[in-house]
């Protein structure tokens, strides 16, 4: 009589992603799958600095297949991969399609396989930011009205999936793969440190920023009040640019903006998890950050007009709109920098325990035997 868990390895489930966080917070998952995973990369984000180094990082193998979506308009890379993945569904027909997060790669991916009547895993389900302006918004409603299994981090994701009228016998509350991810690849303080002396910083004497998303990078003033407020700051600003974001600084003319800062290409995930748990605190829009943080326990602040993980708000994140109120409350934190990390340090994540990834894949086996 197989367990389970040996069944599950003869099964074929296809992992769509496209972009580094899914990457980051697939890989616990895919690995606990086994010869059952098979990877299938939209191509939504593909290259060197935003794909590659993470699966290599991550031990994930190559991409069985590549879409190549890439660098096209939001409709236009949802269209292409939803035909592509229509193709690739009705020639495959695996046991289940997963999907991670909230990009184009996963509503396309939760409508093909919708369409080709697949079975849909969303892991990471239930966030909710309630702000239609962000397309992410949109992506991750439809992916979890669409999904047969919807993997929440925390109660509070699942208390939003119920109040829309979903079945909470499609819920389980898994906490987030991001605390593995983060606990596996995080490396020493040691290798830390010395990572540090290549960027010129030391420790809790820099700031790591990132910022990519388009309502603060597709707006020249916007752009350009928050780079004035980096270069404003008493610390140096390591700035690890994103493509989208060094796009918008050339259209717009804003290159002498960077002076002040520390730029550099976007960087491997062990380097920024290194720069992240060693910085005074990071000011960033990313979503991944916000959990990551309350892993290696920094402060940061989220410049954005909503978030959909408001689990760290209070704690571990404040949220401020692009303006002052980024190097006021920055000045403020570094007044008092060691008393707020010693009280940083005693308050658990709110994304679980790092046991999230083998709960996913205990649901996933219980929706394929069912
Ligand atoms: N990240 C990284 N290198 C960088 C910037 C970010 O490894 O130069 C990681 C970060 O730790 C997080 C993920 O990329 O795990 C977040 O990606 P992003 O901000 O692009 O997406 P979001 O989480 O906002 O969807």
């Amino acid at each position: 009589m197989p367990t389970p868990a040996s069944a599950i390895e003869t099964r074929d489930v296809m992992v769509v992603l496209g972009t580094r966080p899914e990457i980051v917070k697939l890989a616990g998952i895919v690995r606990l799958l086994g010869d059952a995973a098979s990877i299938v990369h939209t191509g939504q984000h593909y290259d060197g600095n935003l794909s590659e180094i993470f699966l290599s990082q991550l031990g994930l193998p190559e991409p069985a297949v590549h879409l190549g979506i890439g660098g096209e308009r939001r409709g236009t890379q949802i269209g292409l991969a939803v035909e592509r993945l229509d193709g690739l569904l009705a020639t495959r027909r695996p046991d289940a399609v997963v999907v991670q997060g909230d990009t184009n790669t996963v509503l396309a991916a939760s409508i093909a396989a919708n369409a080709a009547e697949v079975p849909l895993v969303h892991v990471e389900a239930g966030l909710r930011s309630y702000d239609r302006r962000m397309p992410e918004e949109h992506n991750r409603v439809v992916a979890d009205h669409l999904a047969d299994l919807l993997l929440s981090p925390t109660e509070v994701n699942r208390a939003n999936l119920l109040a829309e009228g979903i079945d909470e016998d499609r819920i389980v509350v898994t906490g987030n793969t991001v605390v593995e991810a983060v606990h596996e690849l995080l490396p020493p303080a040691t290798e830390r440190r010395a990572l540090l002396d290549g960027y010129g910083v030391e420790p809790s004497a820099f700031i790591l920023s990132t910022f990519h998303r388009p309502e603060n990078v597709d707006d020249p003033d916007v752009l350009a009040t928050i780079l004035r407020e980096l270069g404003a700051l008493p610390l140096p600003v390591v700035l690890p640019l994103h493509p989208r974001t060094m796009a918008s600084i050339d259209a717009q003319g804003l290159g002498s903006l960077l002076a002040p800062l520390r730029v550099v290409e976007p960087i491997g995930y062990r380097e920024f998890l290194s720069l992240g748990a060693e910085a005074a605190l990071l000011i960033s829009d990313s979503g991944g950050v916000q959990e990551e943080t309350s892993v290696y326990k920094r402060p940061l602040i989220v410049v954005r007009r909503s978030t959909e993980r408001p689990e760290v708000i209070g704690t571990f994140a404040e949220r401020v709109l692009p303006g002052p109120a980024i190097g006021d409350l920055a000045r403020s934190w570094l007044d008092t920098l060691a008393d707020l990390h010693d009280r940083l340090a005693d308050i658990p994540s709110p994304y679980g325990d790092g046991t999230a990834s083998k709960r996913s894949v205990a649901a996933m086996e219980e929706l394929l035997h069912a």
